[in-house]
């Protein structure tokens, strides 16, 4: 490949976007395409904040990576003088032996990354905002905090511009076909020709030919927000992100950000399939609002427990919830990162790293193995 590759980024969803800031800083002539707006709210990369952790229960082989992001946020932020990353600590609550309390002790320990265990009472004193039944724990981890994701989204494609890269928003990529050594990508009623394709479509992946035998299935995420009583106290200076285990109930738990409202995202309720990603409905139905209710009356005693906003996304997931991430089954010169499953905001900067390295030299600096798309293809 000559020293600057024409890339096309299709899609500049947070994946796109710091693909993108990745390969123009390394000297790509990148063009990035997304059908929408930049930290647009139709796909998964909004909703006001993000989980970022490193003690991390998918898997210690994650730690490394979430180590460099973390890294790599705060260089995105130097780089765009934003703020994007604020480190409140993050909370893993439930029983003891709830397996997801039991995994993010596990890898605590075997990564000898600082945490504090607490129990039931010791969490009363400290964060009153959360009830817990006497045999449940808390898993305190201090590297934990809040992104947020449309500023993040935004900063990552100023400083791909910055970097030289070609930003088309509002272009839907209609087209991509393989030529000798490259691809043709058509939208907006023009022709691209590229040395190489990066896809970073989100849950929209199976609509690119390319990916279209992809196992990414596109599910609708709800969040629900509810006014605190108390705002000070849930305000990330003294509420923690957290992850909440419980036998009723279970959910993500960010503090107020919006100076009025702390956001749940319930996992006990289910994440439906859409068969189009565009179908995506813009509320949740009366059920699900009440059922989210409760969970909040029982497990967070602070808060008025009927939302006051509703926020609906959708996010791409595989089989097995882990990404794809590398080289497109069965074509030359095209990279895909798709199927985050829920998890891939605070991985972006990597995984864009990651990429960058992939299209420019073939290989990567970490053991990526495990999101290779050919173990579905
Ligand atoms: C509600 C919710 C909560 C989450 N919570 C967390 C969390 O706390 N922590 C965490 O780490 N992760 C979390 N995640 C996961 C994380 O947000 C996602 O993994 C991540 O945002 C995926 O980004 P993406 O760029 O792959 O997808 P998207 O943001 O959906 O971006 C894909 C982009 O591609 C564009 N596109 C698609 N097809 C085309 C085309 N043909 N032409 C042009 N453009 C195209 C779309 O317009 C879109 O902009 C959460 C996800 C959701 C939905």
């Amino acid at each position: 490949m000559s020293p600057s590759p024409r890339v096309a980024v299709v899609g500049t969803g947070v994946i796109g976007a710091m693909t993108a800031w990745h390969l123009a800083r390394r000297g790509a002539e990148v063009l990035a395409l997304d059908t929408y707006s930049p930290g647009h709210d139709r796909g998964a990369s909004a909703g006001e904040s993000r989980i970022f952790r490193t003690v991390y229960k998918e898997g210690a082989e994650y730690v490394p990576l979430l180590q460099r992001s973390g890294q790599l946020w705060r260089e995105l932020e130097a780089a765009t003088g934003s703020a994007l990353l604020t480190l409140c600590g993050g909370l893993t609550i439930g029983p003891a032996d709830d397996p997801d309390v039991a995994a993010v002790r596990a890898c605590a320990e075997e990564c000898g990354l600082d945490h504090e265990v607490l129990d039931a009472a010791e969490v009363g004193v400290r964060f009153p905002q959360h009830r817990l039944d006497t045999d449940e724990i808390a898993v305190l981890d201090p590297a934990a905090g809040v992104l947020r994701p449309e500023p993040a989204v935004q900063a990552a494609l100023r400083a791909a511009e910055a970097a030289g890269a070609r930003l088309l928003p509002y272009h839907p990529v209609d087209d991509v076909t393989e030529t000798a050594g490259g691809w043709r990508i058509r939208s907006a009623e023009r022709v691209y020709d590229v040395d190489h394709v990066v896809f970073a479509p989100g849950p929209w992946a199976r609509r690119l030919a390319p990916l279209r035998e992809s196992p990414v299935e596109a599910r609708l995420i709800t969040a629900c927000w509810f006014a605190a009583r108390d705002v000070a106290a849930h305000r990330p200076n003294r509420l923690p992100i957290a992850i909440r285990r419980h036998r009723e109930a279970g959910f993500s738990c960010f503090p107020a950000l919006d100076g009025a409202a702390i956001k749940i995202v319930p996992h006990h309720l289910g994440w439906p399939v859409l068969d189009d990603p565009d179908h995506l409905p813009r509320t949740a139905d009366v059920e699900f609002v009440r059922r989210a209710s409760a969970a909040a009356e029982r497990l967070l005693p602070g808060v008025v427990p009927h939302p006051v906003r509703i926020g609906t996304y959708v996010e791409g997931f595989t089989p097995d919830d882990h990404a794809l991430l590398g080289p497109v089954p069965g074509c030359a010169n095209a990279t895909v990162l798709t199927g985050f499953s829920g998890h891939g905001f605070k991985l972006a900067p990597v995984f864009g790293e990651l990429a960058a390295e992939l299209v420019l030299t073939g290989t990567t600096s970490h053991d990526i193995d495990r999101l290779d798309p050919a173990r579905f293809a």
